[in-house]
């Protein structure tokens, strides 16, 4: 472990919670050099919802690879590219009535994705400010980071973080208030201080803010008020897109129509840098290059995100099995609450994107340390750290899920009891 505390940049971050050297991944498991098999319920953050090495994008790639494809081509014409483009729009889009949606490379992570968006937006309204909500995650970049609401994130910025309004999140205030109603009088009122944004921001679920989801009512509400102000409607599907939620997008069946759709961890499903904006037609005024990158559209990415909506998108019983495992993983969750903590925790979020809500950040490290010396990858989100958040592989197996949810069962009780041990002293 020494060669990375000597030649590593302390910004490194996982590895301080997972401290052993991983050699192999497959599926979702995580292999260490010594031999231990983790499950992995962080599986890079969302980034591998089919699994570590799946075989059946794995020999994509390697053919692909064979036969000397492409690698890289800046954004030329590619085989790979226009293989993308037809199966994405043929099983994606088109089926899901989106077919009036271009696709725009961008570069490689969702942070590129996000600041094309923005960008885009403000060309085409001729506006400079954003809305975006509390607790919402878009990036580390200037233009991202500004979007984000994550302090310990805005304070490695260096400059200021303007041009972006901050509202409340569905259910920031509890249920009982209604913060589109409020969000409205603001941008109605000439004095209110708020200047008419350019585009709102908006995840369905927070994924680094806690697992907050909003309801399709509240999103539809959301959609309104944005056609209501001519404000553009950016969803950032980065981590609740790719099937995460039950469904491709997390807005399916809410009845909305975003403007702008960011997507990146999962798209090239494979752990592959890719990210792309899904934009409506008439938004399309970029001029050639006005926006540019060097690894705008990764070739193989192409072929693994090409080869993943073949095997998984063709009808929906992978979606399905989604929910019925989001379910499972619910229920288990729900038991742990009951047995450990009915009146202190409670389980959080939608689909595959779930988690258990402590009453502080300390007891959810103090729990997922525990999970991980028992042989589970397991991570917090949320404005102290307070969720223990369940981001496995959509593909993993029903007896590992059983497995990991009884590590996490003991892990919360150990923690538990060192937690009131401490108390009582
Ligand atoms: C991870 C994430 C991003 C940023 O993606 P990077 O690849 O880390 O730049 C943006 N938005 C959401 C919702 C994310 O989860």
């Amino acid at each position: 472990m020494k060669i990375f505390e000597l030649n590593e940049s302390s910004v490194r971050s996982y590895c301080r919670s997972f401290p052993v050297v991983f050699k192999q991944a497959r599926g979702a498991e995580l292999i260490s050099r010594d031999g231990r098999h983790y499950i992995d319920f962080l599986a890079g953050a969302g980034t591998l919802n089919y699994g570590h090495n799946h075989p059946v994008l794995k020999q994509a790639l390697l053919d692909y690879i064979e036969q000397d494809g492409l690698t890289h081509g800046l954004d030329m014409y590619s085989e790979a590219k226009e293989a993308f483009l037809e199966t994405f729009n043929r099983l994606i889009l088109e089926p899901r009535g989106m077919g009036e949606y271009l696709m725009q490379f961008t570069g490689p992570t969702g942070a590129n994705a996000v600041e094309a968006a923005l960008k885009l937006a403000r060309k085409v309204t001729g506006r400079q400010s954003i809305l975006s909500f509390t607790n919402g995650f878009h990036g580390c970049t200037l233009g991202a980071l500004a979007a984000t609401g994550n302090q310990h994130h805005r304070g490695g910025a260096g400059v200021p973080l303007g041009e972006v309004a901050r509202m409340p999140y569905a259910n920031y205030f509890g249920d009982k208030v209604n913060t589109i109603a409020m969000i409205d009088k603001l941008l109605d009122d000439p004095s209110s201080g708020i200047d008419k944004p350019a585009a709102v921001i908006v995840e369905v679920v927070q994924g680094e803010g806690g697992l907050n989801v909003a309801s399709a009512e509240w999103m539809r509400k959301l959609d309104k008020l944005c056609r209501k102000h001519e404000m553009l409607l950016i969803v950032d599907d980065i981590q609740a897109g790719c099937g995460r939620t039950g469904s491709f997008f997390s807005f399916e069946e809410m009845g909305i129509r975003p403007d702008m759709i960011t997507l990146s961890k999962s798209l090239s499903g494979y752990g592959l840098p890719f990210a792309m904006v899904l934009l409506r037609k008439e938004l399309d005024q970029w001029k050639p290059g006005e926006h540019n990158g060097t690894f705008r559209g990764n070739n193989h990415a192409f072929v693994t995100a090409t080869a993943a909506i073949e095997h998984f998108w063709r009808d929906d019983s992978f979606a399905q099995s989604v929910r019925t495992k989001g379910k499972r993983i619910a229920e288990r969750m729900q038991k742990i609450v009951r047995r450990h903590g009915p009146d202190s925790l409670f389980v959080k979020g939608r689909g595959m994107m779930i988690g258990i809500s402590c009453p502080d950040g300390e007891l959810a490290t103090s729990i997922c340390r525990k999970a991980f010396e028992q042989g589970l990858v397991i991570e917090t989100s949320g404005a102290h750290g307070e969720v223990v958040k369940c981001l496995c592989p959509l593909t993993i197996e029903d007896a590992q899920i059983e497995k990991a949810l009884d590590i996490l069962d003991h892990a919360f009780a150990a923690a538990l009891s060192e937690h009131q041990a401490n108390q009582a002293s």
